[in-house]
């Protein structure tokens, strides 16, 4: 059998198993009894109800990861890569135009057969747990909107990455992680601005006491920052969250709606000392370093195999191409990708604890255990996680393990 072709079917079964055994080990360690540090903000109906979740959406990502696998097995097998490229080239619409349909159609095609698994998780699982604020068409809205941004960005950033590899025969790879890494910073630039509004309302948040304490903060620790917003995330979900974005003087906070409504003003202030913390720690920096970097191996290794013919055998491809060798080469680079995006899960866990103890010594500890606390409670979240899903899936320690971080801190100042 082709090497490719067993390298890519043991990655795949690899990635299957080890994700089938987090599950298994995470439900195991779903706990009879609710954590004491909990039981000031959580009753017994609403812990039970947060385990269900946890196994609902167990299950459900279990039947959708083996969806995703009998079907890239069943099109790989029936030839349909070789089929499709037929039909394209076809076509005759030159090289790059051919690569951008090939492309393109296999994204949508994807996309329209987990049409039923996002339908059911939206309006069945969340709408089950009280989560789900999103109508009919908000959700259609919100594919047509992603559909559009990705032609109009992903589009001619795919073009220029195609064209670089089909014309330009050394190289090509500095070429095309310059035009990737020169996009990326765009995107995070203009996304305030002119992306996430596509999708959210983002209100300046008005003048108020929880404001003026939020100034008051800021002032302390010398962030200098554009602005704050109040984002519309009931719009979509009972769910909160925070974020940051941008850079320079250009930096904003966005606060879900939501959040702004399920917690005191103290526990807001905490969460976005966290977010503070977060850029003061030089994260956002360091993973944005991190990402060019890896682009760059990732074009590197790309350049060595996509002219190897044996990739393409793999996939019963009657001629090689640009296009058909980026998705190919995705699939053989997918063990290299999990090991660095474990160690980046690994790497942001760290980031949470170090975000967290900035927003406890220049704010204070207790706030930010409430906000924590009662996060966890409003987003269901599992509160007894297992080690091993823990390793493979988050990005964030679990709540207990932070809130036991923050207490054992001394209280100290910047
Ligand atoms: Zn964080």
């Amino acid at each position: 059998m082709n090497i490719f072709a067993v390298i890519i079917l043991v990655t795949l079964a690899a990635d299957f198993i080890l994700n089938l055994l987090a599950d298994y080990y995470n439900l195991q360690s779903l706990d009879e009894g609710l954590p004491e540090e909990f039981s000031d903000v959580y009753d017994e109906d609403t812990y039970v109800k947060s385990q269900a979740y946890t196994k609902e959406r167990t299950r459900f990502g279990i039947l959708v990861s083996i969806f995703n696998l009998a079907l890239l097995l069943t099109f790989w097998f029936a030839g349909g890569f070789n089929w499709l490229d037929e039909i394209v080239r076809g076509w005759e619409l030159g090289l790059i135009w051919t690569g951008l349909v090939y492309i393109g159609f296999l994204m949508i095609a994807k996309s329209i057969l987990s049409l039923p698994f996002s339908l059911y998780s939206t309006f069945i699982i969340e709408e089950k747990y009280g989560f789900n604020k999103t109508t009919p068409a908000t959700f259609a809205l919100d594919l047509l909107k992603g559909l559009g941004l990705g032609i109009l960005l992903g589009g001619p950033l795919l073009a220029g990455i195609l064209a670089f590899f089909t014309l330009i025969d050394q190289y090509a790879w500095l070429y095309a992680w310059g035009a990737v890494t020169v996009f990326t910073l765009i995107i995070q630039f203009i996304a305030p601005r002119w992306i996430m509004p596509v999708f959210n309302d983002f209100e300046p948040l008005e003048e108020s006491d929880l404001r003026q304490k939020i100034r008051t903060y800021t002032d302390r620790v010398n962030f200098v920052m554009e602005g704050i917003y109040v984002m519309d995330g009931s719009k979509r979900s009972s769910k909160s969250n925070a974020f940051f974005t941008g850079f320079g003087r250009n930096k904003r906070i966005a606060l879900y709606d939501t959040l702004i409504n399920n917690h005191s003003d103290d526990e807001l202030v905490a969460v976005l000392a966290h977010e503070i913390g977060h850029y003061k720690k030089k994260h956002i920096l360091k993973n944005m370093a991190i990402g060019i970097v890896q682009t760059g191996i990732m074009f590197l290794l790309l350049s060595f195999f996509l002219n190897t013919q044996g990739l393409y055998e793999a996939f019963y491809m009657e001629q090689a191409s640009v296009y058909a060798g980026l998705i190919f080469f995705g699939m053989l680079y997918a063990p290299v990708d999990m090991i660095i995006s474990i160690f980046m899960q690994v790497l942001s866990r760290r980031y949470e604890f170090e975000a967290d103890a900035f927003a406890s010594a220049t704010f204070h500890k207790e706030p930010m255990i409430d906000a924590l606390k009662n996060l966890s409670k409003d987003n269901l979240s599992n509160l007894t996680p297992h080690p091993f899903y823990v390793f493979l899936n988050y990005s964030h320690p679990p709540v207990l393990q932070r809130i036991k971080a923050i207490r054992a801190a001394g209280e100290r100042l910047p």
